[in-house]
């Protein structure tokens, strides 16, 4: 359906990543909103095209109610040799209130009901991709987007790996070091070597939800300066989760069973999609809700 980019007029910017820029955009044609992420190379920097092409592959291939939904992509960087490298766009569904970083910015922290519907739609995309042996990396709050019906979605392929050499891979080490799995960040003292890729997105998934109850990042005090130094300690070495005390017993369990520091004990995504704090599903919606659009 949308064959030109010519035919976008660039509204507004989203936000701002490692390598590029998000806009809200409009089709004159179509008279709909989606969002354009462009993602600038340049002579010098021609190792980063590689990952940028896989997350166009896997963007292109992945169709799932829980996974942004990429429309086109465009790429007028065939020619690498070229002065400036070309760009690589994304035309990708708009996703209206922003993402759960927004949501959590705006609401401060959220409802166990709301984790719970939460939880299961990120579980569900998970289970979606891992099938399709896709491991995303980068599981965090600015990489879930929200529609206007309160629809959670996976977004941001830029440092997914596709295992077992399913298409060209890249396996470049990247991702917020913030929400990554111990076996990531210390693959000596966690057997990282053979670890079951999959299991970072989980621990990932775990932090995330965590830190939605609380209201703040959670492996680290809120004085803590969230260096690389401070979270590896804690990622690592920390004994003691903080728990907030009114958390019911199933949110307690679900998100011990995610942030498992030895990845052959923790919970895979199919045990957790049959997990009783998925399962209960207070509010049985598919979305987040008035509760998050109603500001
Ligand atoms: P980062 O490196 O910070 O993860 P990135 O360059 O990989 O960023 P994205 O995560 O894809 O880029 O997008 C950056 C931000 O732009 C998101 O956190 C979100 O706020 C906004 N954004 C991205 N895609 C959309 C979309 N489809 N609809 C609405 N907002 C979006
Ligand atoms: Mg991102």
């Amino acid at each position: 359906i949308i064959k030109n980019l010519c035919d976008l007029k660039k509204l507004t910017v989203l936000g701002h990543g490692n390598g590029g820029t998000v806009y809200k955009v409009y089709h004159k044609k179509n008279h709909s909103f989606y969002a354009l992420k462009v993602l600038r190379f340049n002579k010098n920097a021609i190792g980063i095209r590689q990952p940028a092409t896989l997350e166009a592959e896997i963007l292109k291939r992945v169709d799932s109610p829980y996974i942004v939904r990429c429309h086109a992509v465009f790429d007028n960087g065939t020619c690498i040799e070229a002065e400036n490298g070309g760009d690589i766009s994304f035309v990708m569904e708009y996703m209206e209130v922003g993402s759960l970083h927004d949501v959590l910015r705006q609401h401060h922290r959220l409802r166990e009901e709301v984790i719970s519907v939460l939880a299961k739609r990120v579980l569900e995309g998970l289970n979606y991709l891992h099938g399709m042996h896709i491991v995303h990396r980068d599981i965090k709050p600015s990489n879930l987007l929200v529609n206007d019906k309160g629809e959670v979605k996976i977004a941001d392929f830029g440092v997914s790996h596709v295992v077992e050499g399913r298409f060209e891979g890249s396996d470049s080490n990247a991702g917020t070091c913030a929400y990554m799995s111990p076996e990531r960040v210390d693959p000596e003292r966690w057997g990282g070597e053979n670890a079951d890729e999959f299991a970072g997105d989980v621990w990932s998934m775990g932090v995330v939800m965590l830190e939605c109850l609380l209201g703040h990042f959670p492996l680290i005090g809120p004085g803590q300066r969230p260096d690389w130094a401070t979270l590896m300690c804690a990622i690592c070495f920390a004994e003691k989760l903080e728990m907030p005390e009114k958390a019911s017993p199933e949110f307690q369990n679900f998100v011990r069973r995610c942030l498992e520091k030895d990845w052959r004990k923790r919970a895979t995504v199919s045990e957790l999609l049959h997990h009783p704090f998925v399962k209960r599903n207070w509010c049985c919606s598919s979305g987040l809700g008035d509760y998050v659009l109603q500001g």
